[in-house]
């Protein structure tokens, strides 16, 4: 530990933004990137505590007390290996995780938490500024091949792992690039894509073969892939979105949040989107349906799209600001979270339902909704949604996003023609190796888990590398986390 008196001294100083004013203007990220001197300070908050929560907070294990120590002592390339050793895609993870492990900082018991995502960031940003990020000689090939399907972050994770393993890997992907929903989910304002392409070039001069624009189960059938490989990994994510089924869904106006964004993401990398087929939010009143992030990525999207005004509504109540003993420490709390997005503008509401989508000449024009509240009725265990009478209203809407979640991956194809089994929650089933129904075909991500957070993602593609190189070889030294 460096500084045992740091946190007493320095106050927490969490990201810092743009002005509003500027950054509603472009797809920049709306971050600032702070100096080192004061991610060193930053860093000597971090106790090292005898018992470090945040290192079990977060999914990949990160040695968060270990590397905030050697920032904090100027020793950044020793920190870089340690992040390294854990994280594949720690600049992703600096700048969109939630930062599960500060919810589990000791010193957020009575204190703010180390920021430990903004150091975590600062680390390997070091690293790529100062030429320490190059691609790893892999001395021994094993003569083993390996598909993985899917290039978001539990393919990419999976992929680079196995690599290092020695297995020759390949990374189908239908879109034209990869990246998953990092490329064409998550904006350029919280992730910009050079940072994506300059960590792929990496991998791809490390031997990951990547093949874009291949949809496998249809360009590239199910049993092609089982006779051409010697194991498969299916991270195709989980992308059946949850729909609202009222009255009128079908009006023009009405689109989901991901086809929204993805289009949003395609223009912003100088695609042009047919005419007939744009969604623009450009001096439109937008409603966006989900108080989640994806919800608060359109409202980033639309107030730099030029809105004419935004409001956002959720169907749950609004969270507390605050630990309950519902949430005690050092559990990860439901809390109201207000985003970069949200600080740009807009209205939000909660306990808010939508009943039907009302249109003139087969457009939207608004949306009929009513508030809810929840009562604990005796002997059931979740509160019961209620309506409350006469509480009915109306929202004036051009364009609404329908932004309320996913189901599941998508059954039609690959995953049909390869008969693999799935849970309860329509997700790819496995065993405890990460193993599917079926014999060499694993799977890693939100298609095996359900829509999640990018760190479990990476969490699950490192996992599944590991018991891939297992069932291959008998033996692995790829790490448990
Ligand atoms: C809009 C949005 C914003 C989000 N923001 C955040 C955030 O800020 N922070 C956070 O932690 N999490 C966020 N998430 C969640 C996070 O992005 C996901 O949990 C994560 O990307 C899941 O990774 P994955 O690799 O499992 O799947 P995905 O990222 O969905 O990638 C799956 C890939 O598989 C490809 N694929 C599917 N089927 C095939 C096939 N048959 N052949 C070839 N390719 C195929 C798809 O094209 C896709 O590229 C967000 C999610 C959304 C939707
Ligand atoms: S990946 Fe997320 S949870 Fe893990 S240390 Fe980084 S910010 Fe924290």
């Amino acid at each position: 530990m460096g500084d045992t008196r740091g946190f007493l001294k320095i106050a927490r100083q969490g990201g810092q933004y743009r002005e509003v004013c500027e950054r509603v203007r472009d797809y920049k990220d709306v971050a600032r990137m702070r100096p080192d001197a004061q991610t060193q300070e930053q860093a000597s908050r971090c106790m090292d505590c005898g018992t470090p929560f945040c290192h079990s907070g977060c999914p990949i294990g990160n040695y968060i007390p270990e590397w905030n120590d050697l920032v904090y002592r100027g020793k950044w390339e020793a920190a870089l290996a340690l992040l390294d050793a854990t994280n594949c895609l720690p600049e992703v993870t600096g700048r969109v995780c939630p930062a599960l492990c500060e919810y589990a900082c000791v010193l957020a018991l009575n204190d703010d938490a180390v920021t430990i995502r903004e150091n975590e960031l600062a680390v390997v940003e070091y690293g790529f500024k100062h030429g320490l990020m190059k691609p790893a000689v892999i001395k021994e090939r094993t003569g083993k091949r390996v598909a993985v399907i899917g290039s978001g972050p539990a393919g990419l994770a999976c992929a680079a792992q196995l690599n290092r393993a020695g297995h020759a890997v390949t990374v189908f992907e239908r879109d034209e690039k990869p990246g998953g929903i990092l490329r064409y989910g998550i904006p350029d304002f919280k992730l910009e894509k050079h940072l994506l392409d300059r960590r792929i070039d990496i991998w791809k001069k490390e031997g990951v073969v990547f093949r874009t624009g291949v949809n496998a189960g249809g360009d590239y059938a199910a049993g092609k892939l089982l006779s051409e490989f010697d194991a498969v990994c299916l991270a195709g994510g989980s992308r059946v979105p949850r729909d609202i089924a009222v009255p009128g869904r079908d009006l023009k106006g009405v689109a989901f949040a991901m086809d929204y964004l993805t289009q949003s993401n395609r223009r912003s990398a100088g695609e042009t989107i047919p005419k007939g087929e744009l969604i623009d939010a450009k001096g439109k009143k937008v409603v966006v349906i989900g108080g989640g992030d994806t919800g608060s990525d359109c409202v980033g999207t639309a107030h730099r799209q030029g809105a004419g005004c935004v409001v956002q509504i959720e169907v749950m109540p609004r969270p507390d600001e605050g630990r309950t003993e519902a949430y005690p420490w050092p559990r990860y709390p439901l809390l109201l979270k207000t985003t970069s997005s949200h600080e740009e503008g807009g209205e939000r509401h909660w306990a808010v339902l939508t009943k039907g989508f009302i249109g003139e000449k087969g457009r939207v024009t608004k949306l009929s909704c009513v508030r809810v509240q929840f009562v604990h009725e005796h002997g059931k265990r979740f509160p019961a949604m209620k309506e409350m009478p006469g509480s009915e209203f109306e929202i004036g809407a051009d364009l609404v996003i329908v932004a309320v979640g996913f189901l599941n991956p998508e059954h039609a194809g690959l995953l049909a023609d390869l008969h693999v089994a799935f849970d309860e929650r329509g997700n790819v089933k496995t065993d405890e190796k990460f193993m599917t129904s079926v014999s060499k075909v694993f799977s890693a991500g939100d298609m095996r888990r359900g829509q999640s957070l990018v760190v479990w993602a990476i969490a699950e593609g490192r996992r599944c590398a590991r018991s891939i190189d297992m069932f291959l070889m008998g033996e692995s030294n790829l790490p448990a986390m």
